[in-house]
């Protein structure tokens, strides 16, 4: 029998940001580089210094195909990693940016993927300031893969942390969700539909900062990137020791992406989001925080999507359907949907 078939291998759910993600790093990384700063296990690593709190954070960008609409993986590579400062409550301050090139690959790819990543950083004001470049042989690697690591310093007024979730808080998203995971579906798949689905990739770092400062009753914040809004509830619930009840007819989601969703038997749940997050709050500052979001380009979809309640602290995650029953949501496994960001 060889190692694929006792499942000694690599599989692509590995990566898929779901429940074989988390045994991964729970069976092989943690064991080995365990030190509190890395066990928190959040979007960044928060460490002290002498100016401050800092954030710190890294991702890898693998997504196929490398433009879509809506973005590119220069663009995906910038915001998905100022996103997981932002939801940690830090400013970005810098960037580096580390390439694996395939053999063949056209430069003028290459410089349409550059000029969109220089632009998301002129955008929000931050600098690319080291980088790396390495070359494989062709077949080695898939085109292009970019690593970005950033830097922030964690804000005043940001008191994030699973530890100030309680039940009563309001769950709360800004925007609609399964818009870019069904965009990079539709793209590689060469699906034909009426309206085109566009990704949501976008830096949430300067919507994120107004509602820090305005808010102190803003608890947690996480972007709903790999295993969509289902996966990062139930991470969030557990974590928490709480139930999230979800309410279906409160979830902002696209009509299109409703359809085409239901057409090829996705559920949008579980889809992976680049400019949407979600945020527990206060219940005395939810219609506030929904009424800031309202106003801005990046919040207008912003709805309170569900609530905080006790349970049995096992962290559930139900979902009120719309037709009045409820189901349990569980972290997305298999029918994985690989290299999505
Ligand atoms: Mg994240």
């Amino acid at each position: 029998m060889n190692s694929k078939e006792t499942g000694d291998v690599i599989l692509l759910a590995h990566g898929d940001g779901g429940l074989l993600t988390h045994q991964l790093i729970e069976k092989y990384f943690l064991p080995q580089f365990k030190n509190r700063f890395l066990e928190t296990l959040t979007d960044s690593a928060t460490f002290p210094s002498k100016s401050g709190k800092m954030a710190i954070t890294t991702d890898s960008f693998v997504v196929d195909p490398i433009f879509f609409p809506g973005g590119d993986i220069g663009k995906l590579a910038v915001c998905g990693t100022v996103n997981d400062l932002a939801v940690s409550g830090a400013k970005p301050l810098y960037l580096t940016a580390s390439f694996i090139i395939e053999e063949g690959f056209p430069l003028s790819d290459l410089k349409k993927i550059v000029i969109s990543m220089a632009k998301t950083c002129r955008e929000i004001n931050l600098p690319i300031i080291a980088g790396d470049t390495k070359v494989v042989g062709k077949g080695q690697a898939d085109k292009i893969y970019i690593t970005t690591t950033g830097v922030g310093y964690i804000l005043d007024e940001a008191r994030l942390g699973y530890n100030r979730i309680k039940p009563g808080d309001s769950v709360i998203v800004n925007g609609t969700i399964g818009n870019h995971g069904l965009s990079i579906l539709v793209e590689r798949e060469s699906f034909r539909f009426d309206t085109a689905i566009i990704s949501d990739c976008a830096p949430l770092n300067g919507i994120i900062q107004k509602l820090l400062k305005r808010f102190e009753g803003i608890k947690f914040m996480r972007d709903l990137t790999r295993g969509g809004l289902a996966t990062n509830a139930k991470e969030i619930a557990v974590a928490a020791g709480f139930d999230i009840w979800l309410d279906e007819t409160d979830i902002p989601i696209k009509k299109e992406v409703k359809g085409i969703t239901e057409m090829l038997g996705l559920d949008p749940l579980y889809l992976a989001n680049e400019g949407t997050f979600l945020t527990v709050v206060s219940n005395k500052d939810a219609e506030g925080v929904i009424q800031l979001l309202k106003k801005h380009p990046l919040g207008k979809d912003s709805a309170i999507i569900g609530r905080v309640s006790k349970g049995k602290g096992d962290g559930d995650v139900f979902l009120k359907t719309q037709l009045g029953g409820s189901r349990r949501l569980s972290m997305l496994t298999g029918a994985p949907l690989p290299r999505i960001c």
